[in-house]
């Protein structure tokens, strides 16, 4: 019989179809993976910006009034800005059959069905799989609305196992006396995925909710949860949950550093020994190199009365998600990205658009953890130092690193080998 607990390669296979992807011979322990895939079920549901820190009170939550003008499930689509426009997110194949790497696909259409059977009266599902015969039972016992748009589920889940005594229809039966029920076939993994979200978020409740006994309640063995629409992680979780992947060649505890160039760190002297070859080129480039502090900005410096000069960070692309709450997505500067914590990076930086009496270079990294730019006057002699090092190029590419909130060093004077794939 397959377990319900996922395994190094299933952890591995669901982050990835988040977008989290780990290097497959990571040495990250069983328990920090499911950590991560805790974190990312948690941002796609946007979990902190939505409900702040638990536990969750739904007694401070209105609830959902319903709208002929926006079903549940409208309002529960919550997608990035390639699927706004392409349209609808792709449906991925449900059940057996359903491709592993669209287990996250799969989850996101399972929460969408709960609002889609809601809007049809339907308040009962069971997620079935027949591979290890076994059924999510749950109940939805109330939806309530997170900052005016977005619905929170309040439901009980039971996960039904079958016997040789009784079979996955009669415990399916027992445990819905009455109403409707829509009956969702899942794959192995989508399963297991569906527990570790209801489980998880179940923790978050305040207490009074969880031993709620409304509902079947406790003669049932029912747990109380809730849940919310899950959106793509926007490229800065994504960042943060692909970091931090210890020894650069067996991902152990980090021990000891490159003393050469500080650049890369190891758990011994063994794994530095057998990466020497590969990193080599990069620690002689970087050894000697001269750092200059450089002060960023999350936009360049417009003429006055154009455009709104906000503090925080802006970060826009294609995987970012765009909710009708939320707007474009934006975090404030507390949230400043720490997807390098410590460690030295290579930045792209392009040549200013505008002139005008201060023009700015825009600076991303390759997973666009952040998009910032530098405006001339507040480096003016290192600004115009790389200016000259860029030489009439539209871009280069240089080390930089964190050294603050918005601040970074810059190493002008070493260059990679050869420009990177980007
Ligand atoms: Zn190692
Ligand atoms: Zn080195």
């Amino acid at each position: 019989m397959l377990s319900k607990d996922m395994s190094r390669v299933d952890l591995l296979v669901v982050l990835a179809s988040m977008g989290v992807v780990l290097p497959k011979e990571t040495k990250l322990p069983l328990e920090e993976l499911g950590k991560r895939l805790g974190s990312a079920l948690d941002a796609s549901q946007e979990m902190a910006a939505l409900l702040g820190s638990p536990p969750v009170n739904l007694d401070l939550l209105f609830k959902w009034a319903s709208n002929p003008g926006k079903t549940l499930f409208k309002a529960s689509q919550r997608g990035n800005f390639t699927e706004l426009t392409t349209g609808e997110m792709e449906q991925p194949k449900k059940g057996p059959g359903a491709l592993k790497s669209d287990t996250f696909k799969e989850l996101r259409q399972s929460v969408l069905a709960l609002s889609y059977s809601f809007d049809h009266n339907i308040r009962q599902t069971s997620f079935v799989c027949q591979q290890i015969k076994s059924a999510i039972a749950l109940r939805i016992l109330e939806v309530y609305r997170v900052k005016d748009e977005v619905p929170l589920f309040f439901l009980e889940f039971k996960d039904l196992v079958s016997s040789a005594k009784e079979d996955l229809e009669n415990l399916t039966n027992a445990f819905f006396p009455s109403g409707d029920l829509n009956t969702i076939e899942v794959s192995h993994l989508e399963y297991c995925a569906i527990l570790k979200l209801f489980k998880r978020n179940s923790t978050k409740l305040a207490d009074k909710h969880r031993s709620d006994t409304g509902g079947l309640g406790k003669k049932k063995g029912s747990t109380k949860t809730f849940v919310l629409p899950l959106c793509p992680l926007s490229m800065q979780v994504l960042g943060k949950l692909t970091s931090d992947v210890g020894c650069e060649i067996c991902g152990e505890k980090i021990a000891s550093k490159c003393s050469q160039c500080l650049t890369v760190s190891y758990c011994g002297k063994e794994c530095q020994r057998l990466d020497w070859p590969n990193h080599k080129a990069t620690c002689k480039s970087l050894k000697g190199g001269s750092w200059h502090p450089i002060d960023l900005f999350d936009m360049p410096e417009l003429p006055p009365g154009v455009g709104d000069q906000a503090k925080h960070r802006f970060v826009m692309n294609r995987l970012d998600p765009f909710t009708s709450s939320s707007g474009l997505h934006s975090t404030t500067g507390d949230d400043a990205p720490d997807s390098h914590r410590g460690k030295i990076f290579l930045a792209k930086f392009q040549a200013p658009l505008m002139g005008g009496v201060n023009p700015s270079m825009m600076i991303y990294d390759r997973q666009r953890s952040f998009q910032s730019f530098w405006r001339k006057n507040s480096n003016l002699e290192t600004f115009n130092q790389a200016m000259r090092v860029m030489g009439g190029r539209p871009k280069f590419y240089k080390w930089v690193r964190w050294v603050g909130e918005n601040k970074m060093e810059i190493c002008l004077d070493r260059s990679p080998a050869s420009d990177p794939v980007w």
